[in-house]
């Protein structure tokens, strides 16, 4: 299954991994752990293998992401993502090109930068600009970093542009 990269966060983007959220037809894009290794892989945080405990840990983390970006702060999910936030890990670090580059790490430790990823962005300017796809078949959430602030949707290559499709067809009738 393709994983789905537009929400602009590594944190936001994990919260992807359930597709159509809002809907009946909810799926999950990591049925089991060689699936978030390969989600690991392809958000180029990791290589590791994942364990079957690395994965349950995973999945809650990643709900209680998608509750706190979506406005529910519930007490638990907080402990949670704090919890994984606070543990120590080495730093990210420059390439060459001056490109982000996160350090080898366990499991473990991408769940950690996972939660500073996200306490970072619900901590920070834009944390009012974290937005669910305006689409009706589309649950994805995405950082709109606009200068206006008024992005509708989670990309204009897909939803964006089925949008636009729509209002045309619209207007011929
Ligand atoms: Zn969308």
């Amino acid at each position: 299954m393709k994983f789905t990269w537009v929400g602009g966060r590594p944190s936001v983007d994990f919260t992807a991994t359930v597709g159509k959220r809002r809907l009946d037809e909810e799926f999950e894009r990591l049925p089991g752990p060689k699936d978030l290794a390969r989600w690991f892989r392809e958000a180029k945080l990791s290589t590791v293998a994942v364990s079957r405990r690395d994965y349950t840990q995973a999945l809650e983390l990643r709900e209680a992401l998608y509750r706190l970006f979506t406005g529910t702060t519930l007490r638990p999910d907080l402990e949670l993502v704090n919890r994984w936030s606070a543990r120590p890990l080495p730093g990210p670090k420059l390439t060459a090109t001056l490109k982000l580059e996160y350090p080898r790490t366990d499991a473990d430790g991408v769940l950690s930068l996972l939660a500073r990823d996200a306490v970072d962005l619900l901590a920070g300017p834009l944390a009012g600009r974290i937005r669910t796809c305006a689409s009706d078949d589309c649950s994805l959430l995405f950082v709109d970093e606009s200068r206006a602030g008024r992005r509708r949707w989670c990309s204009m290559n897909t939803c964006g542009a089925r949008s636009k499709m729509k209002q045309y067809r619209t207007s011929m009738d």
